[in-house]
């Protein structure tokens, strides 16, 4: 589906990273590009074929050789004519190239506008555009497979069938709305009671993968605290594994000597190390240290890390002053981890209390929270992975990463939004005289939600700030 006409300029992108490299890639897309072709390689090209060409400046002259690959309209990315011109990936080379591009009447692109074409002439939906970014993106094997499952549409398809079963039970309402006599006995008919709860399941299950996969996404941030030589770095080293991947920050972070990315369960986790933290006059250190305290704040889970001890008293109240050194936020949940249990004699486990019962939690927090303490030894490894299965429950992960979608905040919101609009429309069925307008609303702000998922009803505005996220060449 098409909301606009997509505009008519041919445009010009590297595609491939800058800096030196085997190969680089510039790709033009537009609705002609036969002129362009025959400047740029001599000759006409056959489709999907990749063919040996020399790259020719305005002169004729060789600006390079490589190969170049020509996909008519509308079997392209974009649904226009595409050509990619595969070039020695140098940035002067590629440079040229894209010039001549350009000289010949294409004109740069903004970044994502490939894939916003292809989402204009209905080669993706809008889940599918934004995945486009996501699977680029991802730092985790994990992560791009949840991507992937949203550019194949598998997200796509799930809110697709909750918006048919909506328009389906519309239907009722709606003709129930134009016979008003006989409304009760056609709600009755479409047993709009039982599908409307059936809808509404489907809907939370597909919110659960959603959230697994925004968890996926942004990644948690977890926090070390613990006096010196309770074994946070062995722990953290434990953390990493011997398998596990340390994932790249992503460009534009510094990495701060306090903070490192790893990777537990498919899940990018940014560990914030507070031994790290001291008070100093380096002015950027200073501003790295209010950064990491900001982080701190906004962090999913912290390992508040103690000596396990036999006595379980002079255990809590080392925790209790490791957090006090720290000024954690009450607000940040916690877990409380009994390191060296080898040397007080205790096996690896887990124990919950009421949080009422700990003094490490403060009352305000204490009333329905449980705290959770974990006996371990970083030392071994025993007992990390009860650790790592705790730090996923809290995080409200657990088992459902797997088969998570790669979902964005704003798909969340959308999802919500349905979700509000359905439960409204139970509580109006449930009662013995439903009132129809208000029903009919509902099932008609729900339908509308999930539009807005895969882009059937999009302002232009967010189509324009979706696609100014994504990188150049996409
Ligand atoms: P940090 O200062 O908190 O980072 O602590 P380290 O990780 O450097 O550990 C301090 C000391 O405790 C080191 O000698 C570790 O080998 C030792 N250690 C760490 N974990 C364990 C454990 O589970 N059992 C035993 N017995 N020793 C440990």
């Amino acid at each position: 589906m098409s909301p606009s006409r997509p505009p008519t300029a041919s445009i010009a992108a590297i595609a491939t990273p800058p800096g030196r490299g085997g190969i680089g890639i510039v790709r033009v897309s537009g609705e002609h590009l036969d002129e362009l072709i025959l400047a740029i390689a001599g000759r006409e090209l056959p489709p999907r074929v990749a063919t040996r060409v020399l790259f020719r400046d305005a002169l004729g002259a060789a600006i390079d050789s490589g190969l170049a690959l020509y996909f008519p309209r509308p079997h392209s990315y974009t649904g226009e004519d595409v050509v990619e011109w595969h070039g020695h990936g140098g940035p002067a080379v590629m440079r040229l190239l894209l010039s001549r591009c350009v000289d010949l009447g294409a004109r740069l692109a903004e970044p994502g506008e490939f894939t916003k074409r292809a989402f204009l002439n209905g080669k993706l939906d809008l889940a599918q555009a934004e995945s486009v970014a996501d699977v680029i993106e991802a730092s985790t094997a994990t992560a791009v497979r949840a991507a992937a499952r949203s550019l194949t549409g598998e997200f796509s398809r799930e809110v697709h069938a909750l918006r048919d079963a909506l328009i389906d039970l519309r239907m009722y309402t709606e003709a129930t709305l134009d016979f008003p006599e006989e409304d009760l006995d056609l709600l009755r008919e479409g047993d709009v009671a039982a599908r409307l709860a059936a809808i509404r399941e489907r809907l939370a299950n597909v919110m659960t993968r959603a959230r697994s996969g925004a968890i996926l996404r942004s990644g948690l941030t977890l926090v070390l605290v613990g006096a010196p030589n309770v074994g946070k770095s062995s722990l953290l080293n434990r953390l990493v594994g011997d398998e596990a991947a340390i994932v790249t920050p992503v460009p534009g972070t510094t990495r701060d000597t306090v903070e490192r990315q790893i990777e537990i369960g498919g899940i990018p986790l940014n560990v914030i190390d507070t031994a790290g933290l001291r008070d100093t006059e380096d002015p950027v250190e200073r501003l790295g240290i209010a950064r990491t305290r900001a982080a701190i704040e906004r962090s999913d889970v912290a390992l508040v890390i103690v000596e396990a001890s036999e006595d379980s008293d002079a255990a809590r109240s080392a925790a209790a002053r490791a957090l006090l050194v720290t000024e954690l936020p009450a607000s940040v949940p916690r877990i409380i981890v009994h390191n060296k249990c080898d040397l007080a004699f205790a096996a690896p486990h887990v124990e919950r209390y009421p949080a009422m019962l700990d003094p490490s939690l403060s009352a305000e927090t204490a009333t329905e929270a449980v705290a959770t303490h974990v006996w371990l030894c970083a030392l071994t490894g025993d007992g990390v992975p009860l650790l790592e299965a705790e730090v996923m429950r809290i995080a409200g992960v657990e088992h459902a990463v797997e088969d998570a979608f790669f979902a964005r905040e704003r798909q969340l919101a959308a999802l919500a939004d349905a979700g509000r609009h359905l439960d409204a429309a139970v509580l109006l069925v449930a009662g013995s005289a439903p009132p129809l307008e208000l029903l009919a609303e509902e099932l008609r702000g729900a339908q509308q939600a999930f539009s807005s998922i895969t882009g059937e009803f999009t302002a232009d505005d967010l189509l324009g700030e979706i696609f100014s996220r994504f990188c150049i060449g996409k």
